[in-house]
């Protein structure tokens, strides 16, 4: 399963994407919300983690262009937001996301979701988790 990462943030970006990859899920990265929308349509990733703070254009603003385009708007995406507000939860699934976690990451509950929405098709574990 390949999974896209829209993410401004190094220190979480290098995290989330680390421990993705120790479940066994391929990971790509984009920095920026217009980059995430170029991504999307060039490499057709099973699911999109998308961060709604971003600069160029934001999660909610990329999210909503993914959800007009014939050609990824059959991607799934999860929205990341640090507020755990009830009006960016709506937000989010206004703006056509699939579903939505708040920061700080709980790994096993944003994997719930994710294999929620891949359809049950767990990524195989590595069984190479790392203590670090
Ligand atoms: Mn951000």
């Amino acid at each position: 399963m390949r999974i896209l990462l829209v993410e401004d943030n190094e220190m979480n970006r290098d995290m989330l994407s680390r421990r993705l990859q120790r479940r066994g899920y391929e990971v790509i990265i984009a920095v920026d919300g217009q980059q995430g929308v170029g991504m999307a349509k060039s490499e057709a990733p099973d699911l999109i983690l998308m961060d709604m703070s971003l600069p160029v254009i934001d999660g909610w603003e990329a999210t909503r262009t993914l959800k007009a385009a014939p050609e990824t708007m059959h991607i799934p995406v999860i929205a990341l937001t640090a507020h755990a507000m009830s009006t960016d939860r709506e937000k989010a699934l206004e703006a056509g996301c699939d579903d939505y976690d708040t920061k700080p990451i709980e790994l096993s509950r944003l994997l719930g979701k994710m294999e929620a929405l891949l359809g049950g098709n767990k990524a195989q574990d590595t069984g190479t988790e790392e203590g670090s």
